[in-house]
């Protein structure tokens, strides 16, 4: 690391909450799948900002629809109507085949309204007893940060010192239908899944799980709650990762690329039954919903209209997971995921995952890992296949060095 990088990067842990660990890299810039850092050097980005960056750095359309609008207006919050709101609502509800979206801007901001949401179906329209709603959840989910959702997170070190947490909540094993049958009882508005789970080490369900779930929640009446902030827009291949299993949820939580990778953009969608649901006052957020969100939001909506990043992600993600495969037995264990994302899991014996990661970024290529031994893949969905194979030659380099 550079004497200049070193002084950012101390700048940073003088002053900056300690709430993240970084690779030791100070990003001055990026285009396409390439990031650059202030010394001008260049490495391919293979995390793609938890997948928020999925149209690629500076994409010039998304750019350009922030840039118009910023020449316009950006934020008027909802009082009163702005002219890029609807466009942007419309189009969203047409890509999810539903009749409505609640925006928001986190992820988690998307997480809590949907449970809230549920909570309110559960009461007015189920009719389940005030404050008797639970919603069940998967062992070893994701689901953001605030207090309610790491109530019914089981990462212990996301949980110490934090609660008291939010009761209501019922865990499952994750891919265990059965499971959550046995849970399910009168009081059940929803369950919330991950249709892969990201953090968890981009885990892919059995095959019949999601098929099994949605039926599931019919025949019960019970709300199947998709969170597709990681998992949606392109990353697996589809649109949505449930599309794979012909699965479609009664709520959609987006997040995350839904931005553009220029903005924090998330929402809920879902029908006018559960969404209709909501009246002035009853739910809201200064920034949701934005002029300049909505011009970028729509921007990305009409970006993965055509097809064209899914078609890329899946092709270019057989390629991926084809090479990744090749190294299952040398210095890799297993191999998971769908589209280009990739859960790696690394031989113990060669280092933890963030050894190699470290090892990446000084082949030039930046790569995080999830818990000790996954490195997660996932680099935006403009890449060519050159440097796809870039990237994987410089892991096959590192786990040989390792
Ligand atoms: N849900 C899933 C599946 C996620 O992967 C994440 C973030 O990684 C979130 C929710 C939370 O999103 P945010 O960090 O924007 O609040």
């Amino acid at each position: 690391v550079s004497p200049a990088q070193q002084a950012a990067i101390a700048q940073t842990e003088t002053w900056g909450a300690h709430n993240y660990l970084p690779l030791p890299v100070v990003i001055d810039s990026g285009e396409g799948a390439w990031l650059t850092d202030i010394d001008g050097n260049r490495y391919l980005d293979f995390l793609s900002a938890y997948s928020a960056v999925n149209f690629g750095h500076g994409n010039p359309v998304l750019t350009q629809a922030a840039i118009d609008q910023l020449a316009k207006v950006t934020i008027t919050s909802r009082a009163v109507f702005s002219a890029p709101y609807g466009p942007f609502v419309k189009a969203l509800a047409e890509l999810c085949g539903k009749d409505m979206v609640l925006p928001m801007n986190t992820g988690v901001e998307a997480v809590e309204s949907g449970i809230k949401l549920a909570r309110k179906w559960g009461y007015e329209t189920k009719g389940v007893e005030e404050r008797h709603a639970n919603i069940i959840v998967m062992a070893n989910n994701f689901h953001g940060r605030t207090t309610t959702v790491i109530s019914f997170s089981n990462d212990e070190t996301a949980r110490r010192n934090f609660g008291p947490f939010t009761p209501g909540f019922r865990t499952v094993p994750y891919g265990d239908v059965t499971a959550i049958a046995d849970e399910i009882d009168d009081n059940t508005v929803a369950v919330l899944v991950e249709p892969i789970q990201g953090e968890a080490g981009v885990v892919v369900p059995p095959k019949s799980f999601l098929p099994a779930l949605r039926e599931l929640c019919t025949e019960r009446n019970v709300l199947m709650i998709a969170d597709e902030i990681q998992s949606g827009l392109g990353r697996t291949g589809k649109t949505f990762a449930c599309e794979h299993s012909g699965v479609v949820p009664d709520l959609y939580l987006l997040g995350k690329a839904l931005g553009g990778g220029i903005l924090p953009v998330s929402a809920v969608v879902g029908n006018r039954d559960i969404l209709g649901l909501l009246h002035p006052g009853q739910h809201g957020s200064t920034f949701g919903g934005n002029p300049l969100a909505s011009a970028v939001g729509l921007a990305a909506v009409e970006l993965l209209k055509t097809g064209e990043l899914q078609q890329r992600s899946s092709e270019l993600g057989e390629h991926l997971h084809k090479r990744l495969r090749t190294l299952i037995g040398n210095g890799v264990d297993a191999v998971r995921g769908k589209g280009l994302w990739a859960g790696v899991d690394i031989d113990p014996y060669l280092g933890t995952a963030r050894s190699i990661c470290y090892k990446l970024l000084s082949r030039g290529v930046i790569a995080k890992d999830t818990h000790e031994k996954t490195i997660r893949l996932a680099p935006p969905l403009v890449i060519t296949e050159a440097e796809l194979d870039q990237a994987i030659d410089a892991l096959v380099d590192a786990l040989a060095e390792a």
